[in-house]
């Protein structure tokens, strides 16, 4: 089955949609878990996906002489 796809919004070009990543934050707990933080991408604030930004018109390229 294949996810939905949303029309207003696209995969954020940064994080290629993994938003979030846990780093290790070096050594583990008295449990014996590892210590991590979590850190969100900057561009799309953890949410993996950006909205839609219109297509540069051609005038929009051409270079003032
Ligand atoms: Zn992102």
């Amino acid at each position: 089955m294949t996810s939905p796809v949303n029309p207003h919004a696209q995969v954020c070009r940064y994080c290629n949609g993994f938003a979030s990543v846990a780093v290790s934050s070096g050594g583990r707990d008295q449990r014996g878990h590892l210590r991590t933080i979590t850190i969100d991408c900057p561009t799309c604030l953890g949410f993996g996906t950006l909205p839609v930004q219109p297509r540069p018109t051609a005038s929009a390229w051409e270079v003032a002489a």
